[in-house]
């Protein structure tokens, strides 16, 4: 079914008319543009394009970017070119759809193989984030109607969505996109294993809502003697690829997954979240070690919720997760928010706090490094997990995993990394190349005599880190050079 323009409308918010019209104007222009091209299963190629505008109006997107969204594919398959393009859409849409042209074709074939393509596919999103946006909202389509390609474009499509725009949703904290992406792409990229993960959690599915239905019922009934206002109790199910990633991590033993399905309170303020929290500790024993504040130190992505694990009292066991309307509206739908508001305060210029890598990124391209190292910067920085650490003030550093004291270190300031003598963590000595764990707090004790040996090439793991020994080591080099030299 091909969306309509008024299917498309209704899912934005505070639309003027001239919004209106400019969607209206870029729906027909793509149709007409579109007309006669047909999909692989035969339907018109014009849904594709509508249905990438539905998923950026579904994910909050402002009208030019869904005006976009709906022109995205006219450059590249259709006779259009970007004079006529800004004529009649402006330039801000022109660039966006230019944007999204431009990323090309990137093939997944192993990581390794399209450094090229994947420095481009980096460069233009560092540039404009709505381009990435657009992209993602095309590949979710493509994804969630893969069956119509041929079976080994499948596999390789379903990877790729996996390894790279996943991430990247998740990194632009767009949860419920990156959801979509990956249970849409692990049914083709790993079908056994699907089928394996749908059939445990279909087996006990209905014994396990129907616990969690009656601690709901409890908290609600707790709720109402507090006199805790604007109250509401969902329960969520975890999606089937992050159920892999976690049942491989645990035998794949379903009874050691405590957050299959994970109860949901939101509320009005963060006070009322701490609130909440101590009525369920003060009706169930919370299990050790497993309460979560991420409202005072948030994921890297900016992820805000309290999370805690209760023993139900009857033998099982239940994750909550406790957050405010707002933090819940930014894990699902993340960096649309931050555009909407952009939009209309032109002069903000600003980067919220989990955006920052995206400057780093910007900064990553432009020194020209040869394109293999440029992979291992991005693989490094950017796919791996993170780890959260503190400065004894309590500023919180955000690192890859596998990182170093000496990581740190730099990261705090290439001053204080070129002249690191020893360190504590969490008040405890410890040696340079010690990797560091989530919460660890570091000290570094500096020496202006103190400088980079080669030893920590093998500590450091950040690009910046090895950036900046890699030069002290070469001026060195250098500099003994210079001084033999004069005594020959
Ligand atoms: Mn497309």
């Amino acid at each position: 079914m091909i969306p309509t323009i008024d299917k498309i409308i209704s899912l934005t918010t505070n639309i003027t008319e001239k919004d209106k019209a400019l969607i209206e104007k870029a729906y027909n222009f793509a149709k007409k543009a579109h007309e006669g091209q047909k999909r692989k299963n035969g339907d018109p190629y014009f849904i594709h394009v509508a249905s990438t505008a539905q998923n950026l109006a579904d994910l909050g997107m402002s009208p030019s970017v869904i005006a976009a969204g709906l022109l995205h594919d006219v450059l590249e398959d259709a006779d259009v070119t970007e004079e006529e393009l800004k004529k009649e859409f402006g330039e801000e849409i022109a660039n966006l759809i230019e944007g999204v042209t431009k990323l090309g074709r990137v093939r997944y074939k192993g990581i390794e193989r399209n450094v090229e393509n994947l420095r481009k596919f980096f460069i233009s999103v560092a540039k404009d984030l709505r381009v990435l946006v657009i992209k993602l909202a095309d590949r979710l389509h493509n994804i969630e109607t893969l069956e119509n390609v041929r079976p080994d474009k499948q596999r390789r499509i379903a990877l790729e969505t996996l390894e790279i725009y996943a991430p990247l949703a998740n990194r632009l904290s767009m949860g419920r996109l990156k959801g979509r992406l990956e249970d849409g792409a692990f049914r083709f990229a790993y079908p056994k294993e699907y089928e394996e993960v749908k059939k445990l959690l279909s087996e006990k599915k209905d014994a396990r809502i129907k616990y969690l239905i009656e601690i709901k019922d409890k908290i609600e009934q707790k709720v109402k003697e507090s006199k805790i206002k604007n109250v509401e109790i969902d329960y969520r199910q975890k999606h089937l690829y992050s159920l892999w990633k976690k049942l491989q991590k645990n035998d794949m033993d379903i009874n050691k997954i405590y957050d299959i399905i994970a109860l949901r309170v939101m509320v009005n303020s963060v006070v009322d979240c701490y609130h909440i929290l101590g009525l369920i500790h003060g009706e169930w024993t919370p299990v050790p070690n497993r309460i979560k504040d991420y409202i005072a130190t948030p994921k890297a992505n900016g992820y805000q919720s309290l999370h805690t694990t209760i023993f139900t009292g009857t033998g099982g066991i239940a994750e909550i997760q406790i957050r405010t309307y707002e933090m819940h509206e930014k894990a699902e739908n993340g960096i649309a928010a931050h555009f909407l508001y952009k939009e209309k305060n032109s002069n903000e210029k600003s980067v919220p706090k989990q955006l920052e890598w995206v400057q780093q990124l910007h900064e990553l391209n432009e020194n020209k490094d040869k394109p293999e190292k440029f992979l291992k910067s991005i693989k490094m920085d950017f796919f791996n997990d993170r780890v959260f650490v503190f400065t004894p003030k309590g500023d919180i550093i955000d690192l890859p995993e596998g990182s170093s004291v000496i990581d740190f270190a730099y990261a705090i300031h290439t001053d204080i990394g070129d002249h690191t003598q020893g360190s504590k963590i969490n008040g405890k000595n410890s040696s340079l190349g010690t990797k560091l764990k989530n919460n660890d707090i570091i000290e570094i004790n500096t020496n202006k005599n103190a400088k980079p040996s080669s030893k920590w090439l093998d500590y450091a793991k950040t690009s910046l880190a090895r950036k900046r020994i890699n030069f002290h080591l070469k001026s060195n080099s250098l500099l003994s050079k210079f001084l033999s030299f004069g005594k020959n």
